[in-house]
C-alpha cells in the first residue's frame, strides 16, 4: 500500500539521481516532498501597490481605463501600452513585441496581467494576460530553496507528481475533537494549499492549521516526555525541614518573596520519588546562588551527593568560595574540582567522591570524565545552563541513578522560547531583586565621546569605585580579540596612571586569570579591561561601572548579562555603552538598553527584532526547526497547542484507535511514544 513515508523513489520519474538531488534539499520521503514549502511567491494578492518589491513578478488585477495602443519601432520591434485601474492607483502597462494582445484589452473591463513591476515609475511590463480573471489563481508561483542539482521547476514538476500519486493518501493525523474545535483545514488540503494557494484566504488557513499541527505534534513529545519521566521513579531526598530551615536562619539576609517560592517549588520536587528536571530562570542578580545552596543543603541533609557544575573555572572558584562561607556552620564537606586542580588534589577530590566523604563538588566540566565517581549522586545542578550542550547535561546526568536535575540560566528567555527550547522542563522563575538594589543608570555615547566618558569615569574612581571595560570579541580571530583589548588597556594605563589597570582575555591561562579576578576582588585592581571572559556570573559589588566597547556588537541578552555584573552594591551603578550602530535598528537596540533594565523585556524585543535563531546565538539552542509556524508570530497558537498536546498525554492516547494515524507519525519521526 501507497504511504506518504515511501521513499521518493516511489515516484514515478525518480531514480537514484534526482532521489540524490532531493537529498541534497533534506528530502527523503513523500512527505518531506510534500511538506518542502515554498519560502515566498510571486504573487500580489495581499499586497498594496506600495509594499510590491521593484522589479519582482507579480499579478496585477485592474479594470482597463485606457484604450490600449500599439506603436512600432525599431525593427519589427513594437510596443503595447495602455492603463489600469487598482483601486485608486492607475498603473500604466506596457507588452513589447506582443501587439497581438491588443485584442484582449477591452476597456472598462477586468484584467489580470503578470508581469515584472517598476515601482519607481509604478509601471508594469506584461509577460501574460490571464485568459479569466480566476484563471490568474494558478500564478501564485511558489518559490522554494533550491539549489544545482534541483532547480525550481524540476521540484515544481515533483511536488506535483507527489500530490497527484499520494494526495488521497495524506493521512489526518490530528484527533477529531481538535479540527473541529478549531474548524482546522483537512492536513491534504492544507499541504496543497501551501505550495498551491487558490486565494490568499485559503493559503491564511492552510498555514494556520499547519502552524498549529506543527506546535501541537512538537508539544505531543515534549509534554509526553515529561509525563513520561513523572511515571519513572527517581529518589524521594527525604530532608528533615526542620534542620532545613535552620539553615535558612544561618543566612546573612531574608530571602526575597520570590527565592522563597522558588525554593518551594525546587524541594517539593526533591522530596518527590521522581527524577526532577527543572529550570531556574532568574536575572542577573535575582540571588540565585543561595537559592542553589538551600536545595544543596536539603539534599545533604537527605544524605545525598550533590555537584554543582559551571562553565568557567573563574566562576567554579567563585561558587566554591561562597558556598564555603555559607556552609561554613554545617558538616557539609565540600570541594572544587577544575581542569587545573593538580593531579595529586585531584586523586583525593576523586577518592573523597567515589567513598562519600566529601558531599558537594563544584567544577566545570571536569566533573563530568569518565574517571569522576560518586558514592551515591542524588541531585546536580547546572549553573548558566544555556552554556553547556545536551550531552553535557546528559554526562552529568549519568554520574547518578535517577538524579534529580535543577538547571540555572540568567538569560531571561521569552516564553514561547523556553516553552519550545525547555518544554520538558518544569520551570521555576525569580521575578524580583533583592531589596536595597540601586538600578543601574544605562547611557548610550557615540564612539568620538570616549575621551570625556573618561574624565567622567575618573571621578567615580576617585571617590573609590571600581571599573570594568569590555571589548567585543572579534569572531574570526582571538588574536585580535586580545589586540584590540590590548590597545585600549593602554590607553587606559597611560590615561589612569594613579590607578592599577589590569588585562583579562581568553587566550589566558586559567591561573593568570585567576590572579587577575582575585586581584580585581580584593580591589588591587581598578579598572578590568576584559572581554566577554566576565559576562557570566562574576560578582564584585563594588564595581560599580561598566562600559562596554562597540556595544551594538553584542546582543541585547548579552548586554543586559555584563551589565548585571554591576549594581551589586549598595552604591549606584552606571553603564555606559559606547556604539556607533550602523543603521537604524542597531540604534534602536541601544536606545531600548538605556529605557528598561528588566531581562524579560529585553529578550523578548531581541526575539522580535533578531528572531529566534539569532537569538541564541551561535551556541547549542535545542531549539527546533519549524516549517511553517512562527515563535514570535504565532505565540498563541503555541499555547493552546501545548494545553492540547498535555491534555492528550492525560487522557491516554495511546489507547485511542481513532488516533493510530498519530502515533504511526510519531513513530516515524522517532517521537516520544506512548509506552516507550
Ligand atoms: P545571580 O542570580 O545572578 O547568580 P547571585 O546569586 O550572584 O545572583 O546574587 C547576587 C548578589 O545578591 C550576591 O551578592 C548575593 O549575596 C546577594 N543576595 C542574594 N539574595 C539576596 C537577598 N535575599 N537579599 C539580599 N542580598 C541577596
Ligand atoms: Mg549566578
Amino acid at each position: 500500500m501507497k504511504s506518504i513515508y515511501d521513499a521518493v523513489t516511489a515516484l514515478p520519474k525518480v531514480g537514484a539521481k534526482r532521489a540524490e538531488g532531493l537529498h541534497s534539499l533534506g528530502i527523503e520521503t513523500v512527505e518531506d516532498l510534500l511538506t518542502y514549502y515554498p519560502f515566498r511567491y510571486d504573487d500580489m494578492q495581499e499586497k498594496s501597490l506600495l509594499e510590491i518589491e521593484d522589479q519582482s513578478k507579480v499579478l496585477l488585477k485592474g479594470i482597463v481605463v485606457s484604450p490600449a495602443v500599439v506603436s512600432h519601432y525599431g525593427y519589427k520591434k513594437s510596443r503595447l501600452n495602455f492603463r489600469i485601474k487598482i483601486d485608486e492607483a492607475v498603473v500604466a502597462v506596457t507588452f513589447f513585441n506582443q501587439s497581438f494582445l491588443k485584442d484582449k484589452v477591452h476597456l472598462d473591463d477586468q484584467i489580470a496581467i503578470f508581469g515584472k513591476w517598476d515601482a519607481k515609475r509604478r509601471a508594469l511590463t506584461g509577460m501574460k494576460i490571464m485568459a479569466t480573471v480566476n484563471e490568474s489563481m494558478d500564478s501564485f508561483a511558489p518559490i522554494y530553496h533550491v539549489n544545482q542539482k534541483v532547480k525550481q521547476s524540476l521540484l515544481i514538476q515533483l511536488i506535483k507528481t507527489a500530490f497527484a500519486e499520494y494526495q488521497a493518501v495524506i493521512p489526518e493525523i490530528l484527533p477529531f475533537e481538535l479540527i473541529q474545535r478549531y474548524q482546522l483545514m483537512p492536513r491534504g488540503e492544507a499541504m496543497l494549499e501551501m505550495h498551491f494557494p487558490s486565494s490568499a484566504e485559503r493559503r491564511a488557513a492552510a498555514k494556520r492549521r499547519l502552524a498549529y499541527e506543527e506546535f501541537f505534534l512538537f508539544e505531543l513529545n515534549m509534554q509526553g516526555m515529561k509525563y513520561l519521566n513523572k511515571q519513572c521513579s527517581g529518589n524521594a531526598l527525604l530532608y528533615d525541614n526542620e534542620q532545613l530551615k535552620a539553615f535558612i536562619h544561618t543566612l546573612p539576609f531574608e530571602l526575597t518573596t520570590a527565592q522563597k517560592r522558588v525554593v518551594n517549588e525546587i524541594c517539593r520536587d526533591l522530596r518527590q520519588p521522581l527524577p526532577m528536571n527543572r529550570l531556574l530562570q532568574g536575572d542577573v542578580g535575582s540571588g540565585k546562588t543561595v537559592v542553589a545552596a538551600i536545595c544543596l543543603y536539603a539534599a545533604y541533609l537527605a544524605g545525598k551527593q550533590s555537584a554543582l557544575m559551571v562553565p568557567t573555572e573563574i566562576l567554579a572558584e567563585q561558587h566554591y568560595q561562597s558556598l564555603q562561607n555559607l556552609f561554613a556552620p554545617t558538616d557539609l564537606r565540600l570541594a572544587l574540582l577544575t581542569g587545573s586542580t593538580n593531579t595529586k588534589e585531584r586523586r583525593e577530590i576523586l577518592q573523597s567522591l567515589a567513598n562519600g566523604s566529601v558531599q558537594l563538588v563544584i567544577g566545570t566540566h571536569a566533573l563530568i570524565q569518565a574517571d569522576v565517581h560518586f558514592f551515591d549522586l542524588g541531585f546536580g545542578i547546572i549553573d548558566e545552563q544555556h552554556r553547556f550542550g545536551v550531552n553535557q547535561r546528559q554526562a552529568l546526568r549519568q554520574k547518578g541513578e535517577n538524579i534529580d536535575l535543577l538547571s540555572m540560566t540568567a538569560t531571561p528567555i521569552p516564553r514561547t522560547l523556553a516553552i519550545t527550547a525547555y518544554g520538558e522542563m518544569d520551570v521555576s522563575i525569580i521575578d524580583e531583586l533583592p531589596k536595597g538594589r540601586q538600578p543601574i543608570q544605562t547611557r548610550w555615547v557615540r564612539m568620538n565621546q570616549f575621551d570625556q566618558v573618561l574624565d567622567w569615569c575618573q571621578q567615580e574612581l576617585q571617590q573609590g569605585s571600581q571599573m570594568y571595560v569590555i571589548c567585543p570579541l572579534i569572531e574570526e580571530s582571538e588574536a585580535l580579540d586580545a589586540k584590540n583589548a590590548e590597545e585600549i588597556y593602554q590607553r587606559l594605563q597611560s590615561y589612569y596612571s594613579q590607578f592599577n589597570v589590569g588585562l583579562l582575555h581568553g587566550k589566558m591561562k586559567a591561573d593568570e586569570k585567576d590572579q587577575l579576578m582575585k586581584g580585581f576582588e580584593n580591589n588591587d585592581i581598578q579598572i578590568l579591561v576584559s572581554t566577554t571572559v566576565v559576562e557570566v556570573g562574576v560578582n564584585v559589588p563594588n564595581a560599580t561601572m561598566m562600559l562596554i566597547m562597540n556595544a551594538d556588537r553584542f546582543g541585547l541578552a548579552q548586554l543586559h548579562q555584563l551589565r548585571g555584573r554591576v549594581g551589586r552594591g549598595e552604591k549606584a551603578s552606571q553603564c555606559i555603552l559606547l556604539a556607533n550602530p550602523k543603521n537604524e535598528v542597531g540604534e534602536e537596540r541601544m536606545k531600548i538598553m538605556t529605557e528598561t533594565n528588566d531581562g524579560f523585556v529585553l529578550s523578548q524585543r531581541d526575539l522580535e527584532m533578531r528572531g529566534p535563531g539569532e537569538f541564541f546565538g551561535q551556541r547549542q539552542s535545542g531549539l527546533p526547526q519549524f516549517k511553517v509556524a512562527d515563535l514570535v508570530e504565532d505565540e498563541a497558537i503555541l499555547s493552546v497547542a501545548t494545553s492540547d498536546a498535555l491534555s492528550l498525554w492525560q487522557n491516554h492516547w495511546q489507547e485511542d484507535e481513532a488516533l493510530a494515524p498519530l502515533r504511526f507519525y510519531m513513530e516515524k519521526h522517532r517521537l516520544t511514544q506512548p509506552f516507550d
